[in-house]
């Protein structure tokens, strides 16, 4: 099969890769349908964060094509959803709702494991892992917001919950990617009151005014934190979302949220907490990899009835032989986010 391959920094392939087959019961092969380029993949591709050679791609959605005889609950012909990480959901990590540190669990497309962007993925557990999706004839802006959840609003939506967001609040998100702007989305949904998003960009305020954003700031640094304060009358934000995963984008986070609140951190961290400041002011945070496969049956009813579009983040579409431009045009920050459409239903 062909598939994108990670051939070092700056370079990503399509070449072959082994067909899936079934290796274990517990396997499923998928066909892929929709993929697309995370932010975490831009790390890899600017060199800044280690990945192996081999597959790549951790977010997609697909057609089961062959189960394994012990796979229960995923049977061919189903449309689903693979949340990036795969997990059993029944060991004491999953059962505490931390599919990330699943015992059994492992990432697709981390050089080894079959990736989203490529035709087909041996998905391990699948019967645990996979998330079918009811109906059938889902419209292309369904299909596109189911994909979306397989990473990018499932931790949107986690970022918003581990700081607590809660009906009435007021919130910051800070970053205008696809995770920050998906975390607006996820404020609304949550109920948040008011939602200030700091962008600079005007397609990406155009996209979170859209996802409920109520304010936007386009000032940087301190001078960002300065007019959040100043719009939350000196007393900081109920919950400050950080999405991006910089120094100073982690300072910005910190710096908006009142004293006693949770700062909520997505963005993979190239910066510090700022450990002294927080403990004056009680200020937590919470964050990491999202479970995604603990939130998707709970977003995946809002996306089929309609209520949530998180699929408009992908302004940027490429076939399988194009996945380099994907990269680039992320890259370039031409794209909020990529998909690649790599089969059809
Ligand atoms: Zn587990």
């Amino acid at each position: 099969m062909r598939a994108a391959i990670f051939n070092g920094p700056g370079i990503i392939e399509v070449g072959e890769r082994p067909d899936p087959v079934i290796q274990e019961p517990t396997d499923a092969v998928v066909r892929v349908v929709l993929g697309c380029v995370c932010g975490s993949d831009l790390w890899y591709y600017r060199g800044e964060s280690p990945h192996a050679v081999g597959s790549i791609g951790h977010e997609f959605i697909g057609v089961v094509e062959q189960v394994g005889a012990g796979v229960q609950g995923v049977n061919p012909g189903d449309l689903v959803v693979a949340p990036f990480i795969y997990s059993d959901m029944s060991c004491p990590h999953c059962l505490n709702g931390s599919t990330i540190s699943c015992a059994a669990g492992g990432n697709f497309g981390n050089g080894q494991i079959d990736g989203g962007q490529g035709e087909a993925v041996r998905v391990p557990l699948a019967g645990s892992t996979l998330v079918p999706v009811p109906g059938s004839g889902h419209p292309d802006a369904v299909l596109r917001s189911l994909l979306a959840l397989s990473d990018v609003m499932s931790t949107g939506h986690h970022v918003a919950v581990v700081a607590g967001v809660k009906k009435g609040d007021t919130v910051a998100v800070v970053g205008d990617g696809a995770v920050g702007l998906c975390a607006v989305l996820a404020s609304k949904r949550l109920g948040a009151d008011r939602i200030i998003a700091l962008s600079r960009h005007p397609e990406r305020q155009q996209v979170a005014r859209e996802f409920g954003a109520t304010d936007i700031i386009e000032a940087r640094g301190q001078e960002a934190s300065q007019a959040v304060l100043e719009l939350t009358r000196g007393i900081g934000a109920d919950a400050a979302l950080e999405c991006v995963g910089t120094e100073a984008s982690i300072a910005t986070a910190f710096a908006v949220a009142r004293p006693g609140s949770t700062v909520g951190i997505v963005g993979v961290p190239h910066g510090q907490v700022p450990f002294a400041e927080t403990f004056f002011r009680n200020t937590g945070w919470r964050g990491g990899p999202a479970p995604a496969r603990i939130y998707i049956p709970e977003l995946l009813g809002d996306v089929l009835d309609r209520v949530i579009n998180p699929g408009r983040v992908f302004d940027y579409e490429t076939d399988l032989d194009h996945v380099a431009d994907a990269y680039r045009a992320m890259d370039e920050r031409r794209a909020i986010k990529s998909l690649v459409r790599v089969g059809a239903l």
